[in-house]
């Protein structure tokens, strides 16, 4: 599974929310300052990330 920000396949492999990421880019989100630009590129990644997450812990784990 490539890098889930950048669609690399780059080592090392980080395991975040549920999706393949990349040293660098967990670098880049860990290290941006939060009024870049790019800030709101990873936060919406991150935040779809979660979403589907969540979902599918429920799906595996359904709520009875
Ligand atoms: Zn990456």
């Amino acid at each position: 599974m490539n890098c889930a920000l950048c669609g690399m396949d780059r080592e090392p492999r980080v395991k975040l929310l549920g999706l393949s990421i990349c040293g660098l880019c967990m670098r880049e989100i860990s290290s941006i300052p939060v009024a870049a630009r790019e800030y709101d590129h990873y936060k919406d990644i991150v935040r779809i990330a979660l979403q589907k997450y969540i979902h599918e812990r429920v799906e595996i784990n359904p709520v009875k």
